[in-house]
């Protein structure tokens, strides 16, 4: 049976589509057979791995309509990575869900059928606690929380492990948090200095070791389309992921 993980925040720009499309691809590249499914309109996570973000049918069409995930998963240039594309009509499911009775477990009964064939199954989550993200907390078994270390990373904090405990309580009780995971580390600053140490008192055994640090590669890489793994292996990026991949796995 795989892991099903929500990569989820509901700030914008902390690294989730980051830390889900590297994360699944070091999983990959260690032989895991894994999935990424993409439930961000934005279509970051798709794009970043060089699949055009109007594949028809895609995420949309798995929660809105009536297709099965087998009929919208393609490959990628990763062996043992596949991805279920997003496209913008995603942005329509925020208000279409509501609607629908039950469409909380849309994604989990989409998932049903396919759990045993990936081992790591990770979602990108939107920056929201809206319909999607709930949708993606009902169906994983474990939240990873990237939290930027910038002034104001801990703000929301509270608000997200509230949402957490909701579904918990109320939807999904096989729910837990992996852990929550420093993005664009600048290790030269006082200030990131100050944000780790403070998040690592706050939450003292929520906090992965690892820590990814801001790293141009990083950053560069979905423009080529590639994880960050296949654009330079050995940048300092690409180490950190592995690490992380690692540590995610020991986790279990
Ligand atoms: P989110 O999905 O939470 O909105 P992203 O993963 O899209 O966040 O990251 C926001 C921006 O920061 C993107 O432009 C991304 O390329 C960049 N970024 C993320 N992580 C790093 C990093 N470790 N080093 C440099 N840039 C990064
Ligand atoms: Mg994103």
């Amino acid at each position: 049976m795989g892991t099903v993980y929500a990569i989820a925040n509901q700030k914008g720009g902390v690294g989730k589509t980051t830390t889900a499309v590297n994360l699944a691809a070091c999983v990959a590249e260690a032989g895991y057979e894994s999935l990424l499914i993409d439930i961000d309109p934005q279509a970051n996570a798709t794009i970043g791995l060089g699949i055009a973000k109007d594949a028809h049918p895609n995420v949309y069409d798995l929660l809105v309509g009536d297709v099965e995930l087998a009929d919208i998963v393609v490959e990628t240039s990763i062996g043992s990575l596949a991805l279920a594309p997003a496209s913008p009509d995603l942005a329509g499911a925020t208000v279409e869900l509501p609607r629908i009775a039950g469409s909380e477990t849309r994604l989990r009964d989409a998932l049903a059928g396919v759990r045993s064939r990936y081992t790591f199954t990770l979602l990108d989550c939107p920056p929201s606690l809206g319909p999607l993200t709930v949708n993606a907390l009902v169906a994983a078994d474990r939240v990873i929380v990237p939290v930027q270390a910038e002034y104001f990373a801990l703000e929301g904090l509270a608000g997200l492990l509230d949402t957490l405990s909701l579904v918990q309580r109320e939807l999904n009780p096989r729910l837990t948090v992996a852990g929550m995971l420093l993005t664009m580390h600048d290790h030269r600053t006082r200030l990131a200095q100050d944000v780790e140490q403070e998040i690592r008192e706050h939450f003292p055994e929520l906090v992965f070791d690892t820590v990814i640090p801001r790293n141009v590669r990083v950053g560069e890489a979905p423009s080529f389309g590639k994880p960050v793994i296949h654009h330079d292996p050995h940048c300092a990026g690409s180490d950190a992921y592995f690490a992380l991949a690692k540590e995610v796995a020991a986790r279990g």
